[in-house]
């Protein structure tokens, strides 16, 4: 992988994204809704959000497991 900045090939792979509420540290996430006008199920599917980070210029590339990927375009409507 390169970055896609300045085309160094010093990536940090796979960085963890976390959100931190109060004392709990959460993934972030991209999640697809199979309903999204329904009022309480709405069939979410989430993927991981990981990140690769340029060790040269620091530029951040977000991306998801090929498996979390591709479980969101079946979802997606
Ligand atoms: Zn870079």
């Amino acid at each position: 992988m390169k970055c896609l900045q300045c085309n160094s090939e010093r990536i940090v792979m796979n960085v963890r994204a976390v959100d931190r509420e109060q004392h709990h540290k959460h993934d972030l996430t991209l999640e697809v809704y199979e309903n999204p006008d329904a009022w309480v199920f709405k069939g979410v599917h989430e993927g991981v959000l990981k990140g690769n980070v340029c060790a040269d210029c620091g530029f951040v590339m977000f991306s998801l497991s090929v498996s979390d990927a591709q479980k969101l375009e079946r979802h997606q409507k």
